[in-house]
């Protein structure tokens, strides 16, 4: 023995799983067994015959009558339909429980054309032979075809018209019970029924009109022997039922006429309407057209009628009230639900990919703008939604209205939050590229050396940012539904981009600084280097050597220092203030970067000072400004020594001179108040707008950032006591070997 091969299992599979044909459902399908259970295929079944997706263009017919009367017969006949049949010899019960079946005689000529989907119930008929005194299943199946069809008809035989005390008769009254029973609970819709007697084997002695009176007489009787339930009392039996009349000949005597009669019968079903006279009770007369009025219809859309029917079946047979109201709104909660899920499968198929690609992104921190997002999400809305409508529409309007809303709950849940992505990555690539746009204008300006507008880059770079969002906001717009409008995110991302903007334009004013700054340099390179240049020239002033004082070029070098300083700095300014003010800086960036520009200028001159003092520089500027008052007269022309100068003495004199130049070197003072310049106040307080993140490349400045624990006197010092002394014992040594070398040349000169 060994293991089914996969093939034979799925051979195996594959028989299993196949649809069901309609060969299977040749005689029907039994709705209701013998016991009483409901078929759990009949919406497949429905499916198989093309009348699940009807709608309401369905029609439901429901036979009565005692057993063996011909019904099966009569449906098979009218209807093509196969159900079983008592085989002539053997009399016995064959029809068990409720079949049903569809039409199988669909189309023909238009004049004699059936209505579309109509499907006939098949019900057990009962004489109390074969199920004993059990009425409990024909008052049961009663109300299962009273709750379901619109027409019912009864079959009976031409000799039993008249029988009041007949079995037909009992029917009748249960029926008339449990209708009565069964509108007590649903008065608002008050749907009629018809029910439609066949008389059979009608030998033609008693005109069909004398019939049907009969008929009629004893109807009402059984109407009026009726206990009502209360409210009821007074209604009529026309309030429920109308009522037509048909005879056909004896089918095994006539059997041609027959066929022709029930062919002529078989034109009956199709659509009618109610003739405009109306009066007492209704007749055949009245219907003109087909049997089908529009008012007979229960109103359960055929996609959901197996629900239904077992619904009301469940309900009959645990001998519970039945609610006809409560069972539809039952019904048009469950299907809703059904219909609900199947259009989000089709919704999913749409949305998913695109959730999943988003989510990627998010995922590898690559915010993904989708491609026509707002076609395919409105698209995929429109339809979702209008194939429910389409199915659940034709449920209780309440609960269709409220599921339908649910619904809408729950595509735009997942739509607002694939927007919401969609936006978010739309701002988040917008600033990124708006930024970049911006960075790259200005290296290209720079690039070409020309003068670009940096307030024009941004205002152009922000209208194109702007535009590019809008657009796709606007694309996800869908007409009607107010959660999609984004005028707020809109809004939000206009702030971004001026946040960005404000952030280059700080970094376009560093840029700016560090120009203005590097101008400040080299400005102040070049004139403070004169300046101690002309410390070299022992005579630049007006000052005599010989009275002692120091010349007035020496004296106010600092003031001299100062005053160039400031006014550089000055004009510094104005071409910053200028040039920030062109891309639109506020006055507090500009306050900012003004008093930046101060602090760092105070510091180039600073640098530049004390490279002036560094100790080879500034001795050989000392011994320059020695030389000068040594070796030259005061007409500036060279001394040839002799050995009669006195030479010591001018030695001394132009040392002493010259060394009064270290301390004022030292400190950074000016004359007139011989205190250092008010630099805190000149500076200025940091302005209110300065974060610590502008300070953390400033160096710190004696006296105005007095935290530093520098004072102002410090600062301005700038040779320090050692350095002084060093420079003094250099200078010495330095003037020293120059007196040597005049008295040399003066013994040198006699000698020669
Ligand atoms: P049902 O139990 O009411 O469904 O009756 P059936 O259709 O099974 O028929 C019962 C018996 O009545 C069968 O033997 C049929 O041949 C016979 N029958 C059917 N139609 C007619 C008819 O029009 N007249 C007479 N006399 N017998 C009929
Ligand atoms: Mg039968």
């Amino acid at each position: 023995s060994t293991a089914p091969s996969v093939m034979t299992m799925n051979a195996h599979f594959a028989s299993v799983g196949e649809a069901p044909t309609k060969e299977q459902y040749e005689h029907g399908i039994q709705v209701i067994d013998e016991e009483k259970a409901f078929t759990p295929n009949l919406n497949t079944y429905l499916q198989v015959v093309g009348a699940a997706q009807s709608g309401f263009n369905y029609h439901l017919i429901s036979v009565f009558g005692s057993q063996s009367t011909g019904k099966s017969t009569l449906l098979n006949n009218l209807f093509g339909t196969e159900f079983g049949v008592m085989s002539e010899s053997e009399r016995r019960q064959t029809t068990k429980g409720i079949w049903m079946s569809k039409n199988k005689r669909e189309g023909g000529a238009e004049s004699e054309k059936m209505a579309d989907n109509i499907l006939v119930m098949d019900v057990e008929g009962t004489d109390g032979r074969e199920r004993g005194e059990d009425q409990d299943f024909e008052r049961k199946s009663a109300l299962f075809a009273l709750a379901t069809s619109e027409v019912l008809i009864v079959n009976l035989w031409e000799h039993q018209v008249g029988l009041y005390q007949g079995a037909n008769m009992g029917l009748l009254k249960t029926v008339f019970e449990v209708n009565l029973q069964l509108f007590l609970k649903d008065r608002q819709s008050n749907p009629r029924s018809l029910l439609f007697f066949v008389i059979r084997d009608h030998i033609g002695a008693t005109p069909l009109a004398n019939l049907r009176n009969t008929l009629l007489q004893d109807l009402t009787n059984i109407w009026s022997g009726l206990s009502k339930p209360p409210g009821l009392e007074k209604s009529k039996i026309e309030d429920y039922f109308d009522f037509a009349f048909a005879a056909l000949p004896h089918k095994i005597l006539q059997p041609e006429k027959f066929v022709t009669e029930v062919q002529r019968l078989g034109t009956r079903f199709r659509a009618g309407h109610r003739a405009a006279k109306q009066h007492g009770l209704h007749t055949d007369h009245e219907l003109e057209g087909g049997v089908f009025l529009p008012e007979y219809h229960r109103r359960i859309p055929a996609d959901g009628f197996s629900v239904y029917a077992e619904g009301i079946w469940d309900q009959i047979v645990n001998n519970k009230d039945l609610d006809l109201p409560t069972q539809q709104e039952l019904l048009a909660q469950f299907r809703c639900d059904e219909i609900s899920r199947e259009v989000l499968e089709a919704f999913d198929t749409t949305i998913l990919p695109l959730e999943e690609r988003q989510a990627e992104g998010v995922r590898l921190g690559k915010l993904t703008v989708l491609k026509d997002l707002g076609v395919s999400g409105k698209a995929a809305r429109v339809k979702t939604v209008k194939a429910f409508e389409t199915e659940a529409s034709r449920y209780h309007k309440g609960v269709y209205a409220r599921k339908r809303v649910e619904l809408e709950g729950k595509i735009d849940t997942r739509l607002k939050a694939l927007y919401q992505g969609q936006l978010s990555a739309a701002h988040k690539t917008g600033v990124a590229s708006f930024s970049d746009a911006v960075a790259g204008a200005v290296k290209a300006g720079q690039k070409k050396g020309a003068s670009y507008e940096f307030a024009d880059i941004v205002e152009q770079e922000k209208l194109i940012a702007l535009k590019q969002f809008e657009t796709e906001a606007k694309s996800l717009a869908i007409d009607g539904v107010p959660w999609t409008n984004f005028k707020q995110q809109y809004k939000l991302y206009e702030t971004d981009l001026d946040e960005v903007s404000a952030q280059l334009r700080k970094e376009e004013m560093r840029r700016l600084a560090i120009r203005v700054e590097r101008w400040v340099r080299s400005r102040l390179g070049e004139s403070v280097g004169l300046e101690f240049n002309k410390l070299g020239s022992g005579r630049g002033g007006s000052g005599a050597p010989e009275t002692g004082e120091k010349p007035a070029t020496e004296k106010d070098l600092w003031d001299r220092i100062w005053n160039l300083f400031i006014t550089t700095v000055k004009e510094a300014e104005t071409r910053f203030i200028e040039r920030a003010k062109s891309f639109d800086a506020s006055q507090d960036e500009i306050d900012v970067g003004l008093w930046r520009l101060r602090r760092k200028s105070w510091g180039v001159l600073r640098a530049k000072v004390d490279e002036e003092v560094m100790e080879g520089n500034i001795l050989l500027k000392l011994r320059e400004n020695f030389e000068d008052k040594f070796r030259y007269d005061e007409a500036g022309v060279p001394r040839i020594w002799r050995p009669t100068d006195d030479i010591e003495g001018m030695y001394t004199k132009a040392k002493e001179s010259t060394l009064t130049l270290i301390p004022l070197l030292s400190r950074f003072r000016l004359a007139a108040t011989y205190a250092p310049p008010d630099l805190p106040e000149w500076i200025g307080n940091a302005p209110a707008s300065v974060d610590s993140k502008d300070e953390e490349d400033l160096t710190p400045i004696g006296g105005v950032d007095e935290e530093e624990g520098k004072s102002l006197e410090e600062e301005m010092t700038i040779l320090s006591e050692a350095k002084r002394q060093d420079l003094v014992v250099r200078f010495k040594k330095t003037a020293d070997g120059v007196y040597v070398e005049a008295k040399r040349s003066a013994i040198g000169g006699v000698a020669q």
